[in-house]
């Protein structure tokens, strides 16, 4: 379905009025452009917030056991064309093609578990909270929301988001990230296919005007924002100036925190698995390892090892475990910082640069990278990197690895590695981050929980997904109502109390 242009999806099908600017697609593993991809300026998102606001004033009054059934053939035909939609992620991020299908298959969780709407937007009734009096609930959807996502899960991240919110009644348009735009247009495809109305899921393309666009359009109720920490509380500061109820979650610097007894190969195989998968471009990627002495040494050298194995290629190759990063430009900065952790005194233990790579020299290849004996007020410690560096930070005790650990500024995940319950049991309770792992390193939680960070890593109260996720897509409305005996007692002017 791809084609070397790629357009918005307004209303049922795909907008072709011209527009005055486009953005370049590159194929990673390449290094060359593979599509151009329309960047929307205002009327374009004004276009598509007139579809969802159309399509909303049906939507919203179309049966619980309607939607629901839109649900599961969304759900089957996702699950049906995975590695098509697996492919196109790869073609455009550079993923690994199992890593990409791992993305759907998270998404695919969510949309399940919208499927259980009629439960989770279940209303409440007391009946004769006053003499002939029932008070009842309901949850009512908001009307247009706006879903903006960043590049490294371009199916997942809208995932966490458009199922449910369109599950519990709402109209939606999803703005994608401009690097990688096409798994977006297919998802629209896959729910006209599943039945949805038009103008229920509709796509603009563009970058920082198409989203402060729907940041200020009167129509757009609700945004959920996934990105990097500056524009996340743009966003945030923005939407809600606007009027609008605003989630928008941010970068990390997530820390494995690895105490002595811990088991040494678990622990190297999981810093590697979560530092270096999907080439360090998640967001959940573990990107400092805190070594509680004295298994510092041990640790790095049992890193060093696994990294000399791995395989660093296209991402449709079917042996790579690594691809390349997003751009050629992300490459670059990524890279900057080799220079920079060893110009500020960090020891650079495996330099990426010099990684084999079974792959054309044009792509976006950077090699696993490994700095030893960093320390806090570095770069390589403060910024977050988002590319295959991972750092190791020696600390004398654990209380030093949870200060260090608290004082980030950083609160999206952590993970603590260990054989003692106690000292797990310690770390879940004391540690300020939202998602920690035990013996897990990328504890991303399952759809039924939500995700979500603390701190710099989330603007809002609503975490994604789960039960924050069907509150932030509904706003609640409580009746309270008299049937029987309408008399009230004649003229009262007093506050009306119960009895
Ligand atoms: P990004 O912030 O550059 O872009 C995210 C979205 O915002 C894109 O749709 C982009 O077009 C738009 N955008 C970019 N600059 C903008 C601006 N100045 N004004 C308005 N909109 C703008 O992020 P990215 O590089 O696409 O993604 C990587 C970042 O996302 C990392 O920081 C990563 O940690 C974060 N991330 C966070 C989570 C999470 O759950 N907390 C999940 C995935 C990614």
């Amino acid at each position: 379905m791809t084609s070397d242009h790629i357009t918005h999806w307004i209303a049922g099908r795909p907008w072709h009025g011209v527009a005055a600017r486009r953005g370049d697609v590159y194929d990673p593993a390449t290094g060359a452009v593979a599509r151009q991809v329309d960047l929307a300026d205002a009327e374009v998102v004004d276009r598509a917030v007139a579809a969802a606001l159309e399509a909303f004033r049906q939507w919203r009054h179309t049966s619980v056991a309607r939607r629901t059934s839109v649900l599961f053939a969304f759900r089957e035909l996702l699950n049906a064309r995975r590695e098509e939609l697996a492919a196109l992620i790869v073609s455009e991020h550079g993923k690994v093609h199992s890593d990409a299908l791992g993305e759907v298959a998270r998404g695919l969780e969510v949309v399940e578990y919208a499927c259980g709407i009629p439960q989770l937007s279940r209303g409440s009734f007391t009946e004769q909270a006053s003499t002939g009096v029932d008070v009842y609930s309901v949850r009512q959807p908001l009307g247009p929301v706006a879903i903006i996502s960043p590049f490294n899960f371009p199916a997942m991240v809208p995932m966490w988001f458009f199922p449910i919110a369109i599950a519990a009644g709402n109209t939606v348009v999803v703005k994608p990230s401009e690097k990688d735009p096409s798994a977006a247009n297919l998802l629209a495809r896959l729910w006209q296919e599943a039945g949805l109305p038009d103008g229920v899921f509709n796509v603009v393309h563009g970058d920082k005007p198409a989203v402060d666009r729907l940041l200020e359009h009167p129509d757009v109720k609700a945004v959920s924002f996934v990105g990097s920490t500056p524009v996340a509380r743009h966003v945030y500061e923005t939407g809600t100036r606007h009027g609008k109820r605003v989630q928008a979650l941010g970068g990390a610097k997530n820390h494995m925190l690895v105490l002595p007894d811990a088991d040494l190969d678990l622990a190297a195989d999981a810093a590697v698995n979560a530092g270096y998968g999907a080439a360090g471009e998640r967001c959940m990627a573990v990107s400092v390892l805190v070594a509680v002495d004295p298994v510092g040494d041990e640790l790095v050298e049992r890193i060093t090892r696994r990294i000399a194995e791995l395989k660093v290629g296209p991402g449709s190759a079917p042996g790579s475990q690594m691809g390349p990063l997003v751009t050629g430009a992300h490459r670059d900065k990524v890279a900057s910082y080799l220079d920079a952790g060893t110009a500020e005194g960090a020891a650079l233990a495996v330099d990426g640069r010099a990684h084999a790579v079974e792959g054309e020299p044009g792509g976006f290849w950077l090699g696993p990278t490994l700095f030893d004996h960093v320390k806090p007020g570095m770069s390589v410690y403060e910024d977050e990197i988002f590319g295959p560096v991972l750092s190791v930070v020696r600390v004398g005790s654990y209380d030093e690895g949870l200060a260090l650990i608290n004082a980030n500024p950083y609160g999206n995940g952590t993970a603590l590695f260990t054989n003692d319950g106690g000292a797990a049991r310690r770390f879940q309770h004391e540690v300020e981050v939202g998602m920690v792992g035990i013996n897990v390193p990328i504890p991303v939680p399952v759809a039924y929980y939500s995700f979500g960070g603390w701190k710099n890593s989330l603007f809002g109260d609503a975490h994604a997904y789960g039960e924050d996720g069907v509150r932030f897509f509904t706003r609640g409305k409580a009746v309270t109502q008299r049937w029987l005996d309408p008399s009230h007692g004649g003229i009262n002017l007093g506050f009306p109390t119960n009895s």
